[in-house]
């Protein structure tokens, strides 16, 4: 079957989008139809790739946050920026701390509930070995928590080693 050329969904989202896995109107799965992955980073953010859309041409940068809450991060690029990333792996430095990448569901108020909070101790720790100065205030924003439940999982993080934590990573 021949395909019909139709308009894409990226030409509509603003230079910034949060888009949610999973909506229930499959936003996602219409705007992810026309990207095509072009590069993924090399280093330690694992979660970040660039992609550019088959209909309008357009660049984007994309941070898949799929451990805490479950939200696609775009960014517009401008053609020099995608050649930076593609020619010499530089990246803008919006989505590269997973710290920043997490915080943008809090702003934009597109955040997930965990039923069982100490699911979330391994990436806690994660999070304080990247910045040991982290607060418990700053944790209980990133994870939607109290900050009587974001000190309890700063404590059950600083006891709990990784080989209890990630057994099988
Ligand atoms: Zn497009």
């Amino acid at each position: 079957m021949e395909s019909v050329k139709q308009p894409c969904e990226c030409s509509t989202l603003d230079d910034f989008a949060v888009v949610g896995m999973g909506d229930s109107e499959g936003r996602d799965q219409k705007i992810f139809s026309t990207l095509v992955e072009v590069a993924n980073h090399d280093g330690i953010a694992w979660w970040l790739y660039a992609s550019r859309c088959s209909g309008c041409g357009q660049d984007w940068m994309v941070a898949q946050e799929e451990r805490i809450h479950d939200n696609f991060y775009l960014k517009r690029l401008s053609f020099a920026e995608m050649k930076m990333i593609v020619e010499q792996d530089a990246w803008p430095p919006d989505f590269l701390r997973f710290e920043d990448v997490i915080r943008l569901g809090p702003d934009h108020k597109q955040v997930a509930r965990f039923l069982d909070i100490n699911d979330l101790t391994d990436t806690v720790k994660e999070l304080i070995e990247a910045r040991s100065d982290i607060s418990v205030s700053e944790i209980a924003y990133l994870f939607v928590f109290s900050e009587n439940e974001a000190k309890k999982l700063m404590d059950r993080a600083a006891v709990m080693s990784w080989k209890q934590l990630r057994p099988f990573a």
